[in-house]
């Protein structure tokens, strides 16, 4: 396992890694949210396409806006956001939600990072996103195979949304889970039906580098935990948290007391940049070790879970409806978008 032993920049990484993760921690609301400060929804009766190619998306892409219509931004967003070598059925999975969450953003208003945009390229953000220029890059000589595997899995599930009551999910995922996937309320303090913990069945044979590990020295630590809680006091010599860890069902830290102060295992991940919530911490004296399992937010969809689904023979709506449970399959022109 790999340790880093974080030096004196380690605080302003801190609360930089926050900035980039807080987008993340917003809760959802409500199932459907409402129009932000009352306002009109952006695309209140104007999403009349009902395929990707009718349904044209405004994305901020590396600071600029482009105009492009669903089909060639979920290109993009697979490719940037799956591995090309994952099996046919994950990526169409994997297009299916990244085409209703972006159906959500343009329905439920876009984020106050960036009015102008439906949706981003950043990953703290929205959905990562690869160019062609990108795909050139990183698929060299394989470029065509894979891109023609992106476009397939894009076509062939033109239009297909993941929806409840008739309208598109928040449909999240992340990269892997550690057993089971994470409840919305237990990462983002709201609930949301179609949004449970499921097993997903990715192992470390499954994914590279399933554990990971951080070590932060016992002064970084407590000063990390002071800077967004200034009334935390440490005992010198004593372990910087108690023993009171809480988990949830799912594995992943629910709360734990440090300096007084009671912490959740989102907010710590968010402070030492850890990949998932799925850790335990151990004090040794003079350093806090975090072992980690899993990656992201661990709610919705396991990418490399799905891609475990898909080897065993599951079909993408299968993949879908399991990692969202209780959601229905429709398609752009069988919702009644709102
Ligand atoms: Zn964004």
């Amino acid at each position: 396992m790999k340790k880093i032993v974080l030096t004196s920049l380690f605080l302003s990484l801190a609360v930089f890694i926050f900035s980039l993760l807080s987008p993340l921690l917003r809760p959802p609301e409500s199932v459907f949210p409402p129009p932000p400060d009352g306002e009109e929804l952006p695309y209140a009766g104007k999403l009349t396409g009902t395929d990707d190619a009718g349904i044209t998306v405004r994305a901020l892409i590396g600071g600029e806006t482009e105009t492009m219509n669903m089909h060639d931004y979920l290109v993009g967003v697979l490719a940037a956001e799956m591995p090309a070598s994952f099996e046919t059925e994950a990526l169409r999975a994997q297009a299916a939600a990244a085409r209703t969450y972006t159906l959500y953003k343009m329905l439920y208003g876009p984020s106050d990072n960036h009015p102008e945009a439906d949706v981003c390229d950043d990953i703290s953000c929205c959905k990562a996103y690869a160019s062609d220029d990108d795909m050139h890059n990183n698929w060299g000589e394989d470029y065509e195979k894979y891109r023609a595997k992106m476009e397939n899995a894009v076509a062939s599930t033109d239009g297909v949304c993941i929806t409840y009551s008739g309208q598109p999910a928040l449909a999240v995922f992340h990269s892997f889970s550690p057993g089971m996937t994470e409840s919305s309320e237990n990462t983002w303090g709201g609930y949301l039906p179609y949004l449970r913990s499921v097993f997903s069945p990715e192992t470390e044979n499954d994914v590279p580098e399933y554990f990971s590990g951080l070590t932060v020295p016992i002064s970084d630590f407590e000063s990390a935990v002071e800077a967004v809680h200034p009334e935390a006091v440490f005992s010198e010599g004593a372990s910087p948290f108690s023993d009171d860890a809480v988990y949830s069902e799912s594995g992943r830290l629910m709360s734990v007391t440090a300096g007084g102060v009671s912490l959740s295992g989102t907010e710590i991940r968010s402070l030492f940049g850890l990949r998932s919530a799925a850790f335990t911490m151990e004090f040794t004296g003079d350093a806090v070790v975090f072992t980690c399992r899993g990656s992201g937010h661990g709610v919705g969809m396991s990418q490399y879970g799905a891609n475990v689904y898909a080897k065993e023979g599951w079909d993408y709506r299968e993949i879908l409806l399991h990692y969202y449970e209780g959601a229905e399959l429709k398609t752009i022109g069988e919702m009644n978008l709102r």
